[in-house]
């Protein structure tokens, strides 16, 4: 069955692409906007907030619902405190791991070499923070001026386009096997198909894998566990702001997923 990409590309162009997993897509903002195409409720981008649970309703015509809540304060714009990452960089060990969990690329450095962030282009959305294995990344609060309507759209726009060119990287490398294996395999079926279908991002193409290197990609590997963990302590905090049923099963879900993965493990 043909899926309807015109649709998709809509609800996708208007996804914030922190690509940060919190809306229970561990693999970003496409799968969910996928997701909300066949029925899922479209209050679930945490970082969006209302505008953006609100802008998908009226898209699809449907009720508005109250966006999930985040952890941060809420922006004169109505979406959650952009944060921003940066690194001590005196603390540093020069690890690598960071680097291939960023999925934008806003992170470079080389092995035993000192890791810097770029400012500009990180979203804060915190996927760097677990496997740091000495804890030396923190997250302060963006002070940059609230982007208007045209520049947001501009930062969707390059956002996506640098998360696709890392699938894209990290389906090579995968073969290639360089460099520490830090996250699991990127579902990258639907990001192939979409990519030939827009043509604003880097087209992805599926690498070839042996049996050996389907291994690897089916690992359950540290960064993995390390999102489901963030998600769940993130999941706890709001839930100890505000009960809320549909969070709790998410959260009930992460935990199964959780306990599968370290069964695996
Ligand atoms: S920004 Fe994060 S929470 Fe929002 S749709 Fe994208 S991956 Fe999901
Ligand atoms: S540097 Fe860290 S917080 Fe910033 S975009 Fe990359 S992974 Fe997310
Ligand atoms: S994961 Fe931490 S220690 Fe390793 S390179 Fe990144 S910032 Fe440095």
């Amino acid at each position: 069955m043909s899926l309807p990409f015109p649709l998709i590309q809509q609800i996708d162009a208007l996804l914030p692409q922190t690509q940060c997993g919190l809306c229970g897509h561990r693999d970003g903002c496409l799968p969910y906007a996928k997701a909300i195409s066949e029925g899922e409720e479209a209050n679930k981008c945490v970082p969006g907030g209302q505008p953006v649970a609100d802008a998908i309703a009226q898209l699809l015509k449907r009720p508005l619902l109250k966006a999930e809540e985040s952890v941060w304060d809420i922006q004169a714009d109505g979406r959650p405190q952009r944060m921003k990452a940066i690194i001590r960089e005196d603390e540093c060990i020069g690890c690598t791991k960071c680097i291939n969990a960023c999925p934008v690329d806003a992170i470079i450095g080389s092995g035993k070499l000192m890791h810097s962030i770029l400012s500009d282009l990180c979203t804060g959305c915190e996927l760097c923070i677990p496997p740091c294995p000495v804890d030396c990344i923190d997250l302060v609060e963006d002070t940059e001026p609230l982007p208007t309507a045209t520049q947001q759209i501009e930062q969707q726009d390059d956002l996506r386009y640098r998360y696709y060119a890392h699938i894209q990287r990290e389906e090579q490398r995968r073969i290639q096997r360089k460099g520490p294996i830090v996250r699991a395999a990127i579902d990258s079926e639907l990001f192939v198909q979409f990519s030939s279908y827009l043509n604003s991002v880097p087209t992805i193409q599926r690498a070839k894998k042996s049996a050996e290197q389907d291994l690897v990609a089916d690992a359950k590997t540290t960064i993995e566990l390390a999102k489901l963990r963030t998600q769940i302590k993130k999941l706890e905090k709001q839930l100890s702001v505000r009960d809320n049923p549909a969070k709790r099963e998410q959260l009930q879900q992460l935990n199964a997923q959780l306990d599968a993965l370290q069964g695996d493990a």
